[in-house]
């Protein structure tokens, strides 16, 4: 098959990943019974034998508990964890807690570090990034955002004639917003969340980012917003309110304004772990197609001695390594120190059509099948569709795709053609 130019040291991580999820996380998938989910134990073990095989957190720094593998050097593992929706979870690659522990691994201080990046890493908690808002807020426009953090000084609050319950001597911050689409934010012990510091400011410069505990005075978790997806961990995306909730001056994270900065510092490498979960998940649903199209027989012959399944697998086998090569290429831009804009919007709307497509065109093969919940490509064809709006529509990364095309034209290529009245 295919080979790419993957360290050493990235293929004898994936072959330990690719062992784990063939010994441990699909024995298990195939014993949860389809629409249920795993319990707590279940994840502790997937967990303890992710330790176990020496792929849990790789993605992290030794130093927080991960193994501090670099960047490009995740790739193939990634896609291992994607071939069973437990395989993130079980390897601690999981969205939104990967991410987060990025940015806090980045831009936390090291109490910010100690009292949830260490925790987070260990498993011990999870974590929720509060970035999008109801109408009219931020949404495939983050600059739309309404959400709001304020500075009260301590020096404030002693001259006010009505001080605020606080109960801290130091500067505070006083966020007031309604977010939704908080993936975790139900379970969640702590949010990322992203509000306007400086009203005067184009949003660029005047947002930041806040640690907020979710057991802060103020924080509404609302609802779990029903959805559309298959979800063997049963993670919730809520809607969650921001009522005059103080946090401390230090739970800042990162730079007062950088806001922007550091949410694109997230998301840029988030984007691709995402395509790299997502590729693992095309790979597997093609193989079950595969598997099936083999044993099962009609009209006279197995189904796969049929043109038509036999081109369209082959069709889609081609469009994932092409998905795979693209993501490559931006992981290695990333890995360079490079903010590789334009590669991670390729490889974004790219995989996520392609592995949507993958996914629908093995469902297909398996019939009746592909439908059931015995088989996992239910539960992936409910999971893949959010992945074409979720960090950026598609329409939204075709943008800075298109922006980048449209850049250079050559009037000289058009020299043939005839004008009216010419
Ligand atoms: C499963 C799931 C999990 C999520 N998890 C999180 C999370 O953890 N944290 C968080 O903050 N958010 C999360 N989100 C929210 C997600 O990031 C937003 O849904 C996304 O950014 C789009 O914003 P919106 O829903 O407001 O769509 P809108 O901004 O209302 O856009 C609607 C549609 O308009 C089209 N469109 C937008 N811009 C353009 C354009 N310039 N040109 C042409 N067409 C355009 C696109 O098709 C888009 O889907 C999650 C969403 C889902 C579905």
């Amino acid at each position: 098959m295919f080979r790419f130019d993957d360290s050493e040291a990235a293929r004898e991580l994936a072959e330990r990943a690719r062992a784990l999820m063939d010994e441990v996380v699909l024995p298990l998938e195939r014993e949860v019974e389809g629409g249920t989910t795993i319990s707590e134990d279940d994840v502790e073990a997937l967990r303890e034998a992710a330790r176990e095989y020496g792929v849990y957190a790789p993605q992290v720094s030794e130093e927080y508990g991960g193994m501090g593998y670099a960047f490009d050097d995740l790739l193939p593992t990634f896609e291992q964890a994607g071939r069973s929706l437990l395989g993130p979870t079980a390897m601690r690659v999981d969205a939104p807690d990967e991410g987060n522990m990025h940015l806090l691994e980045m831009h936390g201080s090291e109490r910010q570090k100690a009292e949830y990046l260490e925790p987070l890493v260990a498993g011990d908690i999870s974590s929720g990034f509060s970035m999008t808002e109801p109408m009219q807020g931020a949404g495939s426009d983050p600059k739309m955002i309404r959400t709001t953090a304020e500075r009260d000084t301590a020096e404030q609050r002693s001259t006010s004639p009505d001080p605020p319950e606080a109960d801290k001597d130091g500067d505070e911050w006083v966020i007031d917003g309604h977010k939704w689409w908080t993936t975790n934010g139900v379970e969640a012990d702590v949010l990322l969340v992203f509000a306007r510091t400086d009203g005067e400011a184009h949003p660029y410069q005047g947002c930041s980012v806040f640690v907020v505990p979710s057991d802060a005075d103020g924080v509404g978790i609302e609802r779990d917003i029903p959805h559309l997806g298959g979800d063997p961990i049963g993670s919730t995306h809520a809607e969650i309110t921001y009522d005059g909730v103080r946090v401390p001056e230090e739970n800042l994270l990162g730079t007062e304004g950088a806001g922007f900065r550091h949410v694109q510092e997230r998301l840029g490498p988030a984007r691709l772990t995402h395509c790299m979960r997502f590729s693992g998940m095309a790979s597997r649903a093609l193989t079950v197609a595969r598997s099936y199209l083999d044993e099962r027989e009609a009209f006279g012959t197995p189904l796969s001695d049929k043109q038509h399944p036999r081109f369209e697998l082959a069709r889609r086998e081609t469009e994932l390594q092409a998905a795979r090569a693209l993501v490559r290429q931006a992981a290695d831009a990333i890995a360079a120190g490079e903010k590789a804009r334009l590669e991670v919007s390729m490889s974004k709307v790219f995989t996520a059509n392609v592995t949507q497509e993958a996914v629908d065109t093995a469902l297909q093969f398996c019939g009746a099948n592909g439908i059931g919940k015995d088989l996992p490509l239910a539960d992936f064809y409910e999971s893949i569709r959010a992945f074409r709006i979720v960090d950026g529509a598609d329409e939204v990364h075709l943008r800075t795709v298109a922006d980048h095309v449209f850049e250079e034209t050559d009037p000289d290529e058009l020299d043939p053609v005839t004008r009216f009245g010419q």
